[in-house]
C-alpha cells in the first residue's frame, strides 16, 4: 500500500519578494526551499510517517549509525518549468531504481518506486513557486537522501533509517565556464571506488574518498578529476561525481562500460539514446587511458565531455596530469553543445518528447 502524506505547512515561509531575490540569482546548492519531506522506516513497522514539513535543521543521536559507519545513499534530479509555467520531472522512476540498487549495497531497506515519486511530486508540490523559470538553464534541483539514524554504534545495518527530500533553486552548476570548456586532471593514483565497492551505489562515502584528488586537480587548475582505476593504472573510470565521454572524428560516441565501479547515470543513458538522432554512434566500452589521452593526441577523439544532472553537459576543454597535457582539437564543442542543447531541449519541453521521459507534477 502506497504511503499518504501529512503535510505540514511552514510558518516561515520565505515571502514572494524573498523568494525573488534568491532566483535571481539562485546559484548551486546554497539556497533550501520552505520545506522538505521525511519518512521513517523501522524493521518493526516498515516505511511509515510519511510527511511534507517545513525545511529545517534533524535531531540525530549522536551515536546515529549514519555518523559513525556512513550508511547513507542519495539521488539528484530535477524539476523543470515549462514555457506554459508547469513542471515536470524528468525520467524520476530511474532515479527510484537507483535508490534501491544503491540501497541493496549499502543495506539500507527498498524505499518502493511509487513513495520516492509521489514523495518528490509532494515536496514540488507545494513549493512549486520555487521552481524557477527556464531563464537559459534554471531548475529546481531535488535531493533525496537515506541515513541509517538508528542510535546504535553496534555494526550492523541500522533497524532505523530516515529518508528525506529537500530542494535548491539552481543555476548553472559551472557557470559560466560550464559551456566554456573545463580542464581535468587525470589521477591513477587515488580512487573514488574499487572493484567490488560501492562505485555503483551513489554513496557520500565515493564523495568523500574522491576529494583529495579533487584538490590535487584545483591546484593544477582543472574543475574535475578523471578517475583511472589504480590497480590496472589504465582503465578510464569516471569523474568525481560525473561520467565521461569521448566523440572521436567520425562521429562515434564512446563511454566507459558500466563495469561495476562506475555509477549508472541517467543523463549518460539519456545521451546514449538520442546519439542517433545527433548522427552520432553510441558505444559503450572499456576505454583505457592511454587510448584516450593518445587518441587525443592522434586527433582520433576531438571532443569529450562529463555528465550528469546538475551540470547536464559539460565540454571539456583539455586533460593534465603528471605525465603531460592533452588539449582537445575542437574548442567550439559543436557536436557536443548540440547533444546538450537536445536534452536539454527535452527537459524544458522545446522539443518532442519521444521517448516518453517526462512526468508532469504541477
Ligand atoms: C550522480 C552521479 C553521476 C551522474 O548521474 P546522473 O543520474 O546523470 O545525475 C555520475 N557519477 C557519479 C559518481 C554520481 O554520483
Amino acid at each position: 500500500m502506497s504511503l499518504s502524506f501529512e503535510i505540514q505547512r511552514s510558518t516561515a515561509a520565505r515571502t514572494d519578494a524573498e523568494r525573488a531575490a534568491v532566483l535571481a540569482d539562485p546559484g548551486f546548492g546554497v539556497h533550501f526551499t520552505d520545506h522538505m519531506v521525511r519518512i521513517s522506516w523501522t524493521k518493526e513497522r516498515g516505511w511509515h510517517d510519511a510527511a511534507v514539513l517545513p525545511y529545517g535543521p534533524i535531531t540525530l543521536d549522536p551515536s546515529a549509525a549514519v555518523f559513525h559507519y556512513a550508511q547513507e545513499i542519495f539521488e539528484g534530479l530535477k524539476a523543470y518549468r515549462h514555457a506554459d509555467g508547469s513542471i515536470w520531472l524528468f525520467r524520476p522512476e530511474k532515479n527510484a531504481a537507483r535508490l534501491q540498487t544503491s540501497a541493496d549495497r549499502l543495506m539500507l531497506p527498498h524505499l518502493p518506486a511509487d513513495d520516492f515519486i509521489e514523495a518528490v511530486r509532494q515536496l514540488v508540490t507545494v513549493d512549486a513557486a520555487w521552481v524557477p523559470e527556464a531563464n537559459g538553464e534554471q531548475s529546481l534541483y531535488i535531493r533525496p537522501f537515506m541515513i541509517a539514524s538508528e542510535p546504535f554504534l553496534g555494526i550492523r545495518a541500522a533497524e532505523g533509517v530516515t529518508f528525506y527530500v529537500i530542494a535548491s533553486p539552481a543555476g548553472r552548476y559551472f557557470g559560466a565556464a560550464g559551456v566554456a570548456g573545463i580542464d581535468i586532471w587525470v589521477t591513477d593514483e587515488w580512487a573514488r571506488a574499487g572493484i567490488g565497492g560501492t562505485g555503483a551505489a551513489k554513496c557520500g562515502g565515493n564523495y568523500a574518498a574522491s576529494l583529495v584528488a579533487q584538490y590535487e586537480g584545483y591546484e593544477h587548475g582543472c574543475t574535475q578529476v578523471m578517475f583511472i582505476e589504480p590497480a590496472g593504472k589504465d582503465r578510464v573510470e569516471e569523474l568525481g561525481g560525473m561520467n565521461i565521454f569521448l566523440i572521436s572524428a567520425d562521429g562515434d560516441l564512446i563511454t566507459p562500460e558500466l563495469t561495476g565501479t562506475i555509477l549508472d547515470g541517467v543523463t549518460r543513458d539519456s545521451i546514449l539514446t538520442v546519439a542517433a538522432d545527433l548522427g552520432l554512434t553510441p558505444r559503450e566500452e572499456r576505454l583505457s587511458a592511454s587510448e584516450v589521452l593518445g587518441g587525443i593526441a592522434s586527433g582520433r577523439f576531438t571532443e569529450a565531455f562529463c555528465c550528469g544532472t546538475a551540470a547536464v553537459i559539460s565540454p571539456i576543454a583539455g586533460f593534465k596530469s603528471h605525465h603531460g597535457e592533452w588539449r582537445l582539437a575542437e574548442q567550439s564543442f559543436t557536436r557536443t553543445l548540440g547533444l546538450r542543447d537536445a536534452i536539454l531541449d527535452i527537459q524544458y519541453g522545446r522539443s518532442e518528447d519521444r521517448h516518453g521521459w517526462l512526468r508532469r507534477v504541477v
